[in-house]
């Protein structure tokens, strides 16, 4: 019975790229456009590389220009910055990524502010946080805007539903809410001083994780019924001396109590790259002033 309730994050996710490789094509045979998406790599981090590896094979598999820069570690910030303005001014690139984090001697904040705000499918720039505040089209951070996905298919209209976000972070907890806030749940954000959480949590119909501490949520914070989405990653020690990833929500005593639950990993973590491709598309349909196709 539990296997009904796990929310399989992994066929969702190609469900949605799926779609848009559909909406390529018709990007493609309507309007003659391939949507393009650039990605920045600065110098040789090892998770970084396979990252930027997936996404541009990803990209590659939706039909989409992709194309990956690939700069030295040593790269100062005034290269960094050249390579955006000329992505910037490139007409067949509607999507721009610098994988972070950059090296030491690179600011992050003037490299990502950089971006033009209409290729920014990280959804960072301050323009789109400010636009997604306000309620206006904008570009989501991609993970966020992945969960939404899930809840909604899971559970339809959200509106009215209790909803916690625990973690106020830029790229995950900030957006989550406001996302919810916009689909008129109501919404609590909870963080590192926030007093009672087990029992704040015991009173939401959604429960999102995102604090970076393995199996943080225990499973009587959950009340019967409810969708708890886990965007943790966290890496353990096993006892042969690997590691495994873990979710911030203790899965096997939630999964007991919840509605639904995604589970770590094959949750939260591949609908991030199906939604940077959907972002892709977003910004191409925004900057040719044409409709999404469905
Ligand atoms: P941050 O470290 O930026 O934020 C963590 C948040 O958790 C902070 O707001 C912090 O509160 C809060 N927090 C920490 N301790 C507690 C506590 N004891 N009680 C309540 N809240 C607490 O992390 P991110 O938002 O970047 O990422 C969160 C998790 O999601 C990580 O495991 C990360 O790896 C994962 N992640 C997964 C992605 C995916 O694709 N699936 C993408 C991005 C992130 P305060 O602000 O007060 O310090």
């Amino acid at each position: 019975m539990n296997d009904d309730k796990r929310i399989d994050g992994k066929a969702f996710s190609a469900s949605v790229r799926e779609k848009v490789k559909r909406q390529v094509e018709t990007l493609q045979r309507d309007h003659g456009i391939t949507p393009g998406l650039a990605v920045v790599l600065v110098g040789e981090d090892p998770a970084s590389q396979v990252y930027v590896r997936n996404k541009a094979k990803q990209t590659v598999e939706a039909g989409m220009r992709s194309d990956e820069i690939r700069m030295e570690a040593t790269a100062t910030q005034a290269e960094v910055l050249e390579v955006v303005d000329r992505l910037n001014a490139d007409p067949g690139i509607h999507g721009i990524l610098v994988q972070l984090p950059l090296p030491d001697q690179i600011d992050e904040t003037a490299v990502l502010d950089r971006i033009d705000p209409a290729k920014d499918v990280d959804g960072f720039h301050v323009i789109n946080t400010g636009r997604l505040q306000v309620g206006l089209p904008a570009l989501v951070p991609c993970t966020p805007r992945g969960c939404l996905m899930m809840l909604k298919d899971r559970l339809g209209d959200l509106s009215g539903l209790n909803a916690i976000v625990i973690g106020r972070s830029n790229i995950v907890g900030k957006p989550m809410a406001m996302l919810l806030l916009q689909e008129s749940c109501t919404v609590t954000i909870a963080h590192s001083r926030t007093k009672d959480l087990p029992e704040l949590c015991r009173r939401q119909d959604i429960v999102v994780a995102a604090v970076g501490r393995p199996h943080f949520v225990k499973g009587d914070w959950i009340a019967e019924g409810a969708t708890v989405i886990d965007v943790g990653i966290n890496r353990v020690p096993k006892d042969d001396g690997k590691t495994r990833l873990v979710g911030d929500v203790d899965y096997d005593e939630a999964v007991e109590r919840a509605g639904a639950i995604t589970p770590v990993p094959g949750g939260v973590g591949p609908m991030t790259i199906a939604c940077l491709l959907a972002n892709t598309i977003t910004a191409c349909c925004m900057a040719n002033g044409i409709e999404e196709p469905a």
